[in-house]
């Protein structure tokens, strides 16, 4: 084990100030038995900790980081803003640049409204197809995570399964979970026996069209196709969460990937560069009833804040202009995960390495997982013991098996195959 003394230390004290030393559960490290490292900066592919610690980046802080750390690009369009004023709540310019930014990259996106956070995001749209359908319920997948909010923090995967917690909050009342409807990721019989149970009832099916936070599954050929086509028929809105898929699956996002049209979609993550910042957005007849058009209330003192615009235009802008950023982090994905697969294999595992471009996850079970239940099927001690290997020998990779990989422009074959080269120790010993 590399030296984690400064962190020790520093998350100790955090403890005494912050439940569980930590502003987002997972990075406490609980389900790997680890504590977390304390980091001090990061740098293209790489990211340091408190002790000094090197680590080959995997998380990105959790998605956004596409480009790699401290993107010069991101950098300097930040510096040029800060000297213009941190937040005026007020209308700016580069809001529309970003909207207008947003509708053109994602296709279905006729209209859109910044926010915070992912969580907001996906708030937001609930509400807001709720408040044009007039109706209640909503339909959502057992492992997929939508953030935080009470509506959908039912089985909701990511932080809530790892061990000893479980897959639903305390605090969510019983009237918002009976909103809530279950359906299975890649099972459609059980969605259209939801809507027929609920006729007339169901305002939204909402889902992550590359499943991400319980580990990362993929749709199955057709399955959102279908799903586009159940909602259009049953008049519920469709809502594609993309804050993991938007812009790191393809520049149109997993949408464009598999060619169906969401209704709404919601954004995070990658759009912020680095800054905190969500989005939803979709077709005008549903944007245009939120507030002040229409009567679904939103709004936020510090929504499209003109600092986190230009980190996040910059993001976009990079992206838009070198289409070669996806080929190559795509390929870095063939190789990592394919690698990952062909070392198990050689050391006589069947396990399950799923992936989709520069996201995957390997699971410790010798199921398929192409849902919820499946993944659950992990090895959890398993994971744990891969995690502390992989940290030890300076590959910073998620603290637990229901978070995906993430890859990132700033690595390098040899970064890949340098990772493949911890891995296989590992299931060599
Ligand atoms: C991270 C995530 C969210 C929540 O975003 P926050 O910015 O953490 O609130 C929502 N949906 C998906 C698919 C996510 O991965």
């Amino acid at each position: 084990m590399n030296n984690r003394e400064k962190s020790a230390k520093l998350f100790e004290e955090a403890q005494k100030y912050i439940p569980g030393g930590v502003n987002s559960p997972v990075r406490a490290c609980g389900a790997v038995n680890d504590i977390p490292r304390f980091i001090t900066k990061a740098d293209g592919k790489y990211i340091y900790d408190a002790d000094g610690n090197r680590y080959t980046d995997y998380i990105g802080s959790w998605g956004p980081m596409i480009l790699g750390n401290n993107h010069p690009e991101i950098l300097k369009a930040v510096q040029q803003r800060i000297p213009l004023g941190l937040t005026y709540g007020a209308a700016t310019e580069i809001e529309t640049e970003m909207a207008k930014m947003l509708c053109r990259l994602v296709p279905s996106l006729e209209k859109v409204r910044m926010v915070t956070s992912g969580t907001e995001a996906t708030m937001s749209a609930i509400r807001a197809a709720r408040g044009y359908t007039g109706r209640d319920k909503v339909i959502k997948f057992e492992g997929c995570y939508h953030g935080h909010h009470d509506s959908l923090l039912v089985k909701a995967g990511s932080g809530l399964m790892q061990k000893g917690s479980k897959p639903d909050s305390a605090g969510v009342t019983e009237g918002t979970a009976k909103d809530t409807l279950l359906a299975v990721f890649n099972d459609i019989d059980s969605v259209e026996r939801l809507f027929e149970e609920n006729k007339n009832q169901v305002a939204a099916l909402i889902i992550e069209p590359v499943a991400a936070n319980m580990g990362v599954v993929a749709p199955e050929p057709g399955f959102l196709k279908e799903l586009r086509k159940i909602c259009t028929d049953e008049g519920a809105v469709l809502i594609f969460d993309e804050v993991i898929t938007g812009f790191r699956l393809a520049l149109g996002g997993a949408q464009s990937l598999y060619d169906v049209t969401a209704d709404l979609s919601t954004f995070g993550k990658i759009i912020g560069g680095g800054m905190p910042v969500g989005a939803y957005g979709g077709k005008k007849e549903i944007m245009d009833r939120v507030a002040p058009l229409g009567s679904v209330y939103q709004a936020g003192t510090l929504s499209g804040n003109p600092v986190a615009m230009a980190a996040g235009l910059a993001q976009l802008k990079y992206l838009k202009e070198h289409p070669e950023v996806y080929t190559h982090i795509n390929e870095l994905g063939d190789r990592l995960f394919n690698g990952i697969k062909e070392i198990t294999e050689v050391h006589g595992k069947k396990y399950t390495v799923n992936h989709v471009g520069s996201i995957g996850s390997l699971f410790f079970t010798d199921s398929k997982v192409s849902n919820f239940v499946q993944a659950k099927t992990s090895d959890l001690d398993k994971f744990a013991q891969y995690y502390r290997h992989m940290l030890s020998n300076g590959q910073y990779i998620a603290p637990a098996q229901f978070e995906a990989v993430f890859i990132s422009n700033a690595h390098k074959k040899e970064d890949i195959d340098e990772t493949l080269n911890v891995i296989e120790e590992f299931f060599r010993n």
